[in-house]
């Protein structure tokens, strides 16, 4: 029964569904909505739409009287169907029809709206520049998903009702309007242009989109079909240093899908003050500006490239095969993420796929622990927005790896491919995938599903190993720390276990059924392995605790060639800490060669509670991958240490390759330095130098500055700090800066005097009036910080406040957290203090010991 199993609560995690959540289901169809047809003009400093939108529905059955289309704060002038003047009723949220005849089958209407949006709250907005930000560029764009076209026209909004579209609009000289499908037409009058875009490949209303500003225009192209770029002028060649590969993904993905990509033309526009990074509207992607990369950010940049793969990837997932319920979003963006693992296999090779499906793992599990579990597949929430999270995402691609590995690769691209062909402009629920596997495969993946997509939660491993030496046996002994005693909580997989030799690379497999508590499993081998390859590949989604002998782990970090498991090797050798280990890691941050397990090596050193551990880390300064030199920063923030601040301090003042490495640079002095108090005037001092970076190093998306203002916050109890963060929180400032700045005020009130966290608190509130999305979640991420009770205030206004159910659950999270925060008392926390003292004076003692031991041995 499956109600059990939707019971997450006994487990420990929170719930997913707040409080009002309720079952959502898509609503009767009068009809089949067959074209939409806007005809449009844009008022642009009045921030309004005008004109008409018209509707052909086939109806399904005889005598309707009443339609209801959904259409929020929209001004109604007037309604015809087939041209006949008709009565309607209009609350705001719903415009009702009244149908002087009643509906038959068979006999079209057309419906006309006359209507306008004036300064709307969602679905289109208005981006122009003002006195703060003279330089912002003037744009209007659009974003329908979920449930936001209907801020901009009537429409029968839900993603079960396909139909083609067509979007005329009129807008003032020298904008140009981009929209779906085909340009049929453009008219030039005086002072203003009408585009017409035509799109004659069905689709749902959130896809329809509208991306109006003065772009420069880059052209490329895919067998024929163009492949355009829009961004500001001036940025022509970071476009093509951004979205460059398109072709090459679009022939990519045409292949692995089965089906060539499906529209006339494929275009991404780079719109200001996009409020996600990328919306995957069908043929025309609107992506974040934010995206765009200059000469030095595309050096460890690669979100980029797979936001890129990731929108164009919806367009058959999602676009062309569009999901009949948002209950079902996960087949979409689990595949569009999966998207991102594929590309980076076949761009960079599998270690760097593995490790990229290692990090969405990570994600999600992130979500898991921290904010609730949850099935993938549910239909009850308050707003389908709150779906959009971690376990769609990044759950879902681990989903599509484990089809894939269970499938093997061949059966698994038939199955997609079926999947595809099959379903091409239609409508798709969860069940569709596993009959298309079924059909291509004859695989019956109904357990998969059921333990996986059905369900919350995920196996949790802890797996021993012993060695027999008599009866030449291994000994592995695996239990399910994630069930308690009840069965429903276990997971029943197959799963194989490898051993490996150090002069053999290729291991020797064994795959045993997973389905109990603990089970021990005893292998006969012909001599003692080496290593211990638990999941061999690690395909399935789970978290493994190992409980190995140090040889088998050093071995196996040295040399398993499967990267996932020698940075799990890494975990379990940093969690035995030791001489022994801290050699054994800083020999793999020198010599592995793959830049992934050394970021991890870093992480696991900086966790070793040993001085030595700090000369291993501190070679990986030198390392030729600018994600290694990030980490080893990064990780020298933990050991606050003279020698640590001397290490870094040259990144903060002579800069490195990498924006992202200079920024951790900042980051890390700050937080040594401020962890010296008795120092004041070397705090002074690395304040003075923060203070410069922020005067001097503004530049790409504000990366280093940001880095600066991190660095700042970490001086809890400095006025000064305070003082100069306060500053970078005006408006004027440039906006990526600024949500730094806003979101820097949190975690620097912990160790205010009251009259400034007063005045932090008098700021926040104030820029919680802004409106725009992320200036609302920067205040949010700020005030979950904090450890007062005002916060909380703050807080539920926000929530009650703003029109975006993302920044209603936010902020309702983030009153949970204060309470949490205020909860912890002063007491306990001095007590903290004290014992990070206790570990820092034992960790010198430690060192020493080894050191004594290693030299007498
Ligand atoms: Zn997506």
């Amino acid at each position: 029964m499956s109600q059990f199993y939707f019971d997450t609560e006994k487990t420990g995690h929170k719930r997913f569904e707040l409080p009002g959540a309720k079952p959502h289901y898509n609503p009767d169809r009068p009809g089949q909505v067959e074209h939409i047809f806007l005809d449009i003009s844009l008022d642009i400093p009045a921030q309004k739409c005008y004109g008409s939108c018209n509707i052909r529905l086939l109806p399904v059955r005889n005598g309707i009287e009443l339609l209801t289309l959904d259409a929020v704060n929209l001004k109604i002038e007037a309604v015809q169907v087939n041209e006949v003047v008709e009565k309607f009723e209009y609350d705001g949220e719903q415009l009702c029809i009244n149908l002087s005849q009643p509906t038959e089958i068979g006999h079209r209407l057309l419906i006309a709206i006359a209507y306008s949006a004036e300064k709307p709250q969602r679905g289109i907005y208005f981006i122009q520049p003002d006195k703060h930000y003279p330089e912002k560029p003037t744009q209007v764009w659009t974003q329908g998903e979920d449930e936001d076209s209907r801020y901009w026209f009537p429409c029968f909004d839900y993603p079960g009702q396909l139909s083609t579209s067509e979007i005329r609009v009129r807008v003032p000289q020298p904008l140009v309007a981009i929209s779906n499908g085909e340009l049929v037409d453009t008219i030039a009058e005086a002072k203003h242009t009408t585009y017409h875009w035509s799109q004659q490949q069905v689709h749902p209303t959130y896809l329809m989109t509208l991306a109006v500003g003065d772009f420069a225009e880059i052209r490329d192209e895919w067998h024929g079909k163009p492949v355009t770029y829009y961004v500001e002028k001036g940025r022509e060649a970071d476009a093509k240093r951004s979205m460059g590969k398109t072709p090459q993904m679009i022939e990519f993905l045409s292949e692995k899908y089965g089906y060539p990509y499906a529209f006339p033309k494929y275009a991404q526009v780079c719109v200001d003050d996009f409020i996600f990074g990328g919306m995957e509207n069908t043929s025309t992607t609107l992506l974040t500006d934010r995206c765009l990369l200059d000469e030095r950010a595309i050096l460890d940049n690669r979100n980029t490239e797979s936001l890129v793969v990731h929108e164009l990837a919806h367009q058959w997932f999602g676009d062309l095969v569009v999901i009949k319920h948002w209950s079902h979003a996960w087949i979409k963006e689990g595949m569009a993420s999966y998207s991102e693992v594929m590309w980076t296999e076949r761009e960079y090779g599998n270690q760097e796929a593995a490790y990229y499906r290692l990090s969405e793992a990570r994600s999600y599990f992130n979500e898991d622990s921290s904010r609730y579990r949850r099935p993938m597949v549910t239909h009850v929430y308050r707003e389908a927005i709150e779906l959009y999270d971690r376990h769609i995402y990044e759950k879902g691609s681990c989903v599509y790896h484990m089809i894939r590995a269970e499938l093997g690769d061949e059966l698994f691209w038939q199955a997609v491919q079926t999947f595809v062909q099959d379903n091409a402009h239609q409508t798709v629920e969860t069940i569709d995938l596993l009959r298309a596997i079924e059909k291509a495969t004859g695989r019956n993946l109904a357990f998969l599903f059921d333990q996986y997509v059905y369900r919350g939660g995920h196996p949790d491993f802890k797996v021993a190993y012993s060695w027999d030496n008599d009866a030449n046996l291994a000994k592995v002994t695996v239990t399910q720390t994630q069930a308690k005693a009840e069965s429903k909580d276990l997971f029943n997989l197959k799963i194989p276990i490898g051993f490996g030799y150090k002069k053999n690379p290729q291991l020797i497999n064994f795959t045993v059924r997973i389905h109990e508590k603990e089970q021990s499993f005893y292998f006969p081998l012909s001599q003692k392995p080496d290593f211990i390859s638990f999941d061999v590949g690690n395909n399935y989604l789970k978290t493994v605790t190992l409980e190995y002998p140090i040889s088998e782990l050093k071995a196996q970090l040295e040399f398993d060639l499967d990267p996932i498991s020698r940075i799990y090797a890494a975990e379990a050798l940093a969690k035995k800490g030791g001489l022994e280990a801290t050699q054994a890691l800083s020999l793999a941050l020198k010599n592995d060669s793959f830049w992934g397990v050394r970021v991890e090596v870093v992480k696991q050193l900086a966790e070793v509670q040993l001085d030595q551990a700090f000369d291993g880390l501190v070679a990986g300064l030198n390392d030729p991958s600018p994600f290694v030199r990030r980490a080893v920063i990064g990780a020298l923030s933990q050991i606050k240490t003279h020698n640590s601040y001397k290490a870094v301090k040259g990144f903060v003042q002579d800069g490195d390759a990498s924006y992202y490495v200079e920024a951790a640079a900042c980051r890390t002095v700050g937080a040594i330095a401020a962890a010296h108090l008795e120092d004041k005037p070397h705090e002074d001092k690395v304040i003075k130098l923060l203070k410069s970076v922020l005067e001097e190093r503004a530049g790409w998306n504000e990366v280093v500055r940001s880095g600066a203002v991190a660095g700042l916050s970490e001086f809890k109890s400095s006025e000064a700090a305070l003082n100069l963060l306060l500053e970078y929180t005006k408006i004027g400032i440039p906006q990526p800066l600024r949500l730094s700045a806003i979101r820097a005020l949190g975690k620097i009130s912990t160790g205010q005097t009251p009259a400034n966290i007063e005045r932090i608190l008098d700021r926040l509130s104030e820029i919680a009036r802004e409106t725009f999305f992320l200036t609302q979640v920067a205040v949010l991420t700020a005030l979950g910080q904090m450890e007062t009770p005002k916060a909380i205030g703050i807080l539920q206004s926000l929530a009650n406040q703003t029109a975006d159910g993302r920044v209603r659950r936010y902020a309702e999270e983030e009153v949970s957290k204060v309470q949490k925060n205020i909860g912890t008392d002063k007491t306990l926390k001095q007590l903290r203090e004290e014992l990070d003292q206790i570990k820092q004076q034992n960790q010198e003692l430690k060192s020493r010991l080894e050191n004594l031991e290693a030299k007498s041995k």
